[in-house]
This record gives C-alpha cells, structure tokens and sequence, in this order.
C-alpha cells in the first residue's frame, strides 16, 4: 500500500508540537526517539526524523512527501516545494539586533555594518529591497554573541520572548519577517498521495478550527433570548433550550478565540449567567 513520507524535525523546537499534531490529527505514531523513520499504525504515513535545515530539500527532491518546518526555513533556502498549510506553532520572528548603546533611527542606519546571521538569503533580500550597502557574515550558531566577542556590529537572528537578545546586551530594531511552523509538500505529487494528502489536511484543519474555537453553554432569560442568540451566531445558529424553571432557556454555540472577551462582556450585560466555556476537541464545519 502506498504511504504518504513526512519529513519533521528530528529535535528541536518543532519536534514535540509536530508529534502533538499528529496524534490530535488521530495518527498513532511509534515514538521515533533515536530512529531515523517510523510509521502510523492507523494511517498510511510514514515520518521520517530530520535536521529542520534539510527538509526543504527532501521535500523538493522527492525524498519525503511532506514536510513540518518554519517558515524562515524555507525562504532561506529557496526550494521549490509548496506551502500548503500555517500550523499556528513554532512562532517567532526573525529580526536584526544592534548593541544597546547604539543609536538607531531607520534601517538606513544599518548601512556600512557587519551582520552577523545563520540566514544570508533573507538578509540579503531585505537589504537590497531597503537599498542598503551591509556586509553579512554568516554563521551557523550561538549569533548573539557576534557583537560581544567583535566578530560584527549587528545581528539578524530568530527572537521569540527577545531575552536571549536582552541577555547578549542587545536590542532589537527591525522585524524582518514573522514566521510559524508551515507544512509543505513536493510539487509534483502523485494523485494517489495527493489524495492522501488531502485526507491529512482535512484532519489539521479539523484541529486547528477546533483550537481556534470554544464551546459555550449559558442560561439566558427569555425576554433578553433574541439579543443573546444574535451575539452567539455559532456554525449554523445556536442551540436553546428551554429550563425547568420557566422564563430561562439554556442556549448553546461556538465562538471564536478571538472575539471570546467582547462576546462575554455582552452576554452578561444582556443578563446571561451561569456561563460555561469548554475547549473544542475537533471542529467540522
Ligand atoms: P536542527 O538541529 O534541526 O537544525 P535548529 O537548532 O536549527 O535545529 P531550532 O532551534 O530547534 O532549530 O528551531 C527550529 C525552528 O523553530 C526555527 O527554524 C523556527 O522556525 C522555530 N522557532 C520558534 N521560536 C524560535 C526561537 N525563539 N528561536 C529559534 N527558533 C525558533
Ligand atoms: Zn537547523
């Protein structure tokens, strides 16, 4: 039988959140410590474990289907693979960063400096499209120590709390690019594994809609009923029930992560109590 290949990150940041994934996607995976490649027991997949920097250029071979990497990754090493789906984990940016004390305005200020980073593609590419004179230096590790040991003036690396920068007695100045973990596939997928590509895709955006989502359960009282439903729109529009105690329904809906705040502050000055929130396994539309 044929088996869909995905590549995911050995170990690492994208490791654990990549396993996570396909168990919420309902794939049972032999723990692949140690291992080179596993396989689903309930699912043609088979995973192959890999250093994030090489997955780009499995996928674009051929050698993996699929793949889980961030998205910093995959401009920086520009193979011609499709992004198919932002996975909401592994966020970071990735930003240039000067010494404390230095002053700094606009970019134009990075003009004539050294740059010390590990990603000399998107670097490049942001100088030239701020027609800016820098030279990079690239390098593979521990780049917030560049500016303190004088290998350069400034930095461009991954950030996600900024201590690490904090730490190295630097300050971040420009945000070059956001970047979350993205899945990816071969351009030339075969119909039969783009089938199952498919299927898998269904699954992650069951999930992701699920984890962007709540459940929400209240007891209105009838004669505020009709606001109430309106602020609570759901999938198709909200469950009510009537409560034994007459003049009080029980109505039931989904919403989304985002407006979760707003939404609560209404229903309660429409006089909604008893307000329940429970967390959405998985989310079908
Ligand atoms: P490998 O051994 O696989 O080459 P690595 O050391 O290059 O691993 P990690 O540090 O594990 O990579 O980071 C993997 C990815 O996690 C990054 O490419 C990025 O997309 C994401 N990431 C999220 N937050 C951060 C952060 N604060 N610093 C670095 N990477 C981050
Ligand atoms: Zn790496």
């Amino acid at each position: 039988m044929i088996k869909l290949r995905m590549a995911i990150q050995k170990s690492g940041r994208l490791h654990d959140d990549s396993m996570k994934l396909l168990k919420e996607c309902g794939i049972d995976i032999n723990n692949g410590v140690n291992k080179l490649k596993t396989e689903a027991s309930n699912f043609p997949l088979e995973v192959f474990f890999l250093r994030d920097d090489d997955i780009p250029q499995y996928v674009e071979d051929g050698v993996a289907d699929i793949g889980i990497v961030g998205e910093n990754v995959v401009l920086e090493k520009q193979r011609q693979v499709n992004e198919v789906e932002k996975l909401g984990f592994g966020k970071c940016r990735l930003s240039v960063a000067v010494s404390k004390g230095v002053s700094y305005q606009s970019s134009k200020d990075l003009s004539g400096l050294k740059i010390a980073t590990s990603y000399p593609v998107i670097v490049k590419d942001f100088l030239k499209k701020n027609n800016i004179a820098a030279d990079i230096h690239e390098i593979s590790g521990s780049v917030e120590i560049a500016p303190g040991i004088g290998l350069s003036n400034a930095i461009c690396d991954l950030v996600s709390s900024g201590s690490t920068l904090f730490m190295n007695g630097l300050k971040e100045v420009e945000v070059i690019l956001k970047s979350e973990a993205v899945l990816i596939s071969n351009q030339k997928l075969s119909l039969e594994l783009e089938q199952l590509l498919q299927k898998l895709l269904f699954r992650i955006q069951a999930v992701k809609k699920a984890k962007n989502n709540k459940y929400i359960l209240l007891n209105a009282p009838n004669n505020n009923l009709e606001a109430i439903c309106k602020l609570l729109p759901g999938m198709k529009s909200p469950t009510v029930l009537p409560l034994a105690d007459q003049g009080w329904s029980s109505v039931h809906s989904v919403v989304n992560e985002n407006d979760f705040w707003d939404i609560i502050e209404s229903l309660k000055e429409n006089g909604a109590e008893g307000i329940l929130v429970v967390p959405i396994e998985k989310m079908i539309i």
